[in-house]
Parts: C-alpha cells; structure tokens; sequence
C-alpha cells in the first residue's frame, strides 16, 4: 500500500520497472529509488471576491534528498492529485541526475482552474499555499519553479512570501522568477529554446536538413510556444499548433511570432481565425517532420503511437506517452527517432539551476552565457544518450532513464544507508 495512486503515477512505475529490469537492479534495491522520500498534502483557503471561503487542495512531493535540494515546477490544473504530483517528481529525479544537476526531483501543485480565480485571488491563493510549504522547503531542501498553469508573477509572490516570513529577502526560494525579482534572463525562454536546440541535433543525426521541414505543436504555453518560434526562425513550417480553446492548421505554415503576439493579448489561440480547424487531439497524428507534444501527460497511447507520421517526436511536456505507446515506438525506432521528455525538455530546469546559483552568489550573467552554458549541458546530455542507446542497442526512452537513474542509485550506494 501507498499514498500515491493514478494512472500517470502508474505510468511512472511502469517506466521505471522496464528500467530497472534493463539494469538488472535488484527487487530490494527499487523501492529505495523509486519511492518518494516525503509528501506533503495541505488545504489552502482564500477569500474569494464574492466573500465567500474557497479551500483549495495543494500538494508538494519530494523524491529524493541524495545528491543535495530537491527541485521542480508548481502546478495549477484540476488534474493536480498526490499521484500526478508524485510521478513529476519523481520524472524530475531522472532529469536533474540526466543533465548533471546536484538536485533530486521535485513537483507541488494545486487543484484548481486558474484561469476561474480573479488576479486578487490567485495571488492570495499562491501566497497562501507558499506559507502552507514555509515548514517543508528551503533554498537548500527545495526550490519551486513553474509548471502549467503558473508563471514569473506567480513564482514572485512564491519569493515574496517565503522572505516576508523569513524578514528577509530570499531570491533563491524559487526559480523562474521575473528578472526584476532576482530571475534570471533566459529562463522563460529556456525550455522552448531547449527543445529546439534538441530537434536540431536529432535532425543533424538524421542528416535532415532542418530549413523547410514541417512542424506540429501540441500545446501553446510556456513551452509550446517559444518551440515553435524557435522552429520558425530555423525556417521550419510550423503547420499545426493546438491549445485546450482549439487547433489552427495551415499546410502553408503559420505565421509564429503574430499568434505569440494574439496569445499575449487574448490568452489562448481561440478568436485568431474563425476558419474551421482540425480538433485539438487531431493534429498529432498529421504527417509532418518535427512533433512537439508540448502539453499534458499521457496523450500519444498505444493506437496513436502506431499511427504517428512524425520523423522527431520532440517531447515538450512531461510523461507524453503511455509506457504502451513506448513499446511501438521502439519498434518503430528506425521510423521516429525519439527525444525523451526528460532530456527534451530538461532546458527549463537546467536554467533554473543557473538561476539558483546567480541567487546564491548574488552575481548574474548575460543572456549569452545563460544559453551557451544551457545549450552545452543539453549536448553534453544528447550525445551521452546517443552513446548509450548505440552501444546497448536501446530505445532513445531507455538510454536516457537508464542513465538518470544509474546516477542517483549510484549517489545512494556510496552514500551508504543511514544508520
Ligand atoms: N516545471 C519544469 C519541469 O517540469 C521546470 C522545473 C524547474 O525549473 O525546476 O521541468
């Protein structure tokens, strides 16, 4: 028995057991790995505008406390439960040892629609669950950052909270954060930037040249979107972009930076052409060269993955495909070369540890530093990946778990078993 059920925790056990037979890791030795090591689980009321008291629920996990401070995103979505939560963390646990960061995974998040609180509540309900986690987190225990349905002003209320208590300020709380508020330049962007700088090392493997190929993306947020302006400066056709409001779909290629542009004003892609479009679930299975399912877990299941009509599958979003769909894409692997969620979209956290540190030693760098040092992490990642899944003959998925989790059972093993 455990606090932690669902499917996408499911899916995360399912994923780590294929792992752990593969590294022929001993039935004694998983539970240590895989379980997380604390949860926290609070309520957090607000007043609303109409004076009546909403509680919302809100959660923090925190995998493992190995290799130094546990960190990831706080998400707000009405999908937010303890299993969800606790698979982020523990995805994020393989992404931080994947791309060498000394930190275990992390994931809080509440159960709400944002979008149905005013900004006055959203703040109060924010700050308040910040305070609910002031016993739980720390710049050296764990540090937030943000995830669907959050964002810069979200995570400077986080910071602001955390140092009003504290009677002082503590940038380093929380990454993410506006760079009027210790934020880093380049962190918005990081994550998109990421996934791109990814899908032009997958197309250089491929001998693809990346200059008239075709692009779809699911997802227009944080992620989604800057992917995909990305893409369209390397001259990519994006084709295809969905958002929760609907799908555009344009085999000419969409004009990227003038729906960045609608998106800021409107909030979502809804209202930018009254032409009929695809629905949103439609679009990923488009024939096109680039994928980016940049939106939420558990979209790509098994019937999808034998139709997909991709040559990348660059996967934005965390734990996009079923651990079924895994098993026809790696059969389908010579087809769709794979970039595996938690090296595709490792930029953001690999950022945010950048951040971090600027906090920590109160010195920031230019946005060029910021990218160049992301971009080498990230090919650093990739081609230890590539290495792997060549020299054990293994799905892309496989080589880049395998090796987060060699890390941090190799960290556990040398650090021995206390007491
Ligand atoms: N929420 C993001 C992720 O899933 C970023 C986490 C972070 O920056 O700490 O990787």
């Amino acid at each position: 028995m455990t606090a932690y059920s669902g499917p996408v925790f499911d899916m995360a056990v399912k994923q780590f057991d294929v792992i752990a037979d593969y590294l022929s890791i001993p039935d004694d030795a998983r539970a240590r790995l895989l379980m997380p090591k604390r949860a926290v689980a609070v309520s957090c009321p607000i007043h609303r505008d109409d004076g009546t008291t909403a509680v919302f629920q809100g959660y923090r996990v925190q995998h493992h406390l190995t290799l130094g401070p546990t960190k990831g995103g706080t998400r707000f979505a009405t999908s937010v439960d303890l299993g969800e939560i606790a698979a982020l963390a523990i995805w994020m646990s393989w992404k931080c040892a994947l791309v060498g960061l000394p930190y275990g995974g992390a994931k809080g998040g509440i159960n709400v629609e944002p979008l149905s609180l005013s900004r006055r509540e959203l703040e109060a309900l924010s700050r308040r669950y910040m305070q609910e986690m002031i016993p739980f987190v720390g710049p050296h225990t764990d540090v937030m950052a943000p995830d669907m349905g959050t964002n810069e002003q979200i995570m400077a209320w986080f910071m602001d909270t955390y140092s009003m208590y504290q009677g002082q300020t503590v940038t380093e709380i929380v990454t993410g954060k506006p760079v009027s508020a210790g934020g880093t330049l380049g962190r918005r962007e990081a994550t998109g930037r990421g996934v791109a700088h990814l899908v032009r090392r997958a197309a250089d493997e491929l001998n693809i040249r990346l200059s008239g190929t075709t692009a779809v993306v699911q997802g227009f947020g944080n992620v989604g979107s800057i992917a995909a302006l990305e893409l369209h400066n390397n001259g990519v056709k994006v084709i295809a972009v969905s958002d929760h409001t609907g799908a555009l779909y344009r085999p000419g290629g969409l004009n990227i930076p003038k729906l960045i542009e609608h998106v800021a004003v409107r909030g979502s892609l809804e209202g930018y052409s009254n032409e009929v479009d695809l629905d949103p679930a439609g679009i990923l299975s488009l024939p096109c060269d680039v994928l980016v399912p940049a939106a939420v877990e558990r979209v790509i299941d098994a019937k999808l993955a034998s139709t997909l009509r991709c040559r990348i599958l660059a996967e934005g979003a965390n734990g996009p495909t079923t651990p079924e769909a895994d098993q026809i894409l790696e059969k389908r692997r010579d087809e769709i070369f794979l970039i595996p969620d938690i090296l595709c979209n490792s930029g953001g956290v690999v950022v945010s540890y950048f951040e971090w540190v600027q906090d920590l030693q109160r010195f920031f760098w230019e946005e060029e530093e910021v990218m160049r040092r992301e971009y080498q992490v990230l090919d650093r990642a990739f081609e230890q990946v590539q290495a792997r899944s060549r020299k054990d003959n293994v799905f892309n998925r496989t080589a880049a778990m395998a090796i987060g989790v060699e890390r941090v059972r190799g960290a556990k093993e040398t650090r021995g078993l206390f007491p």
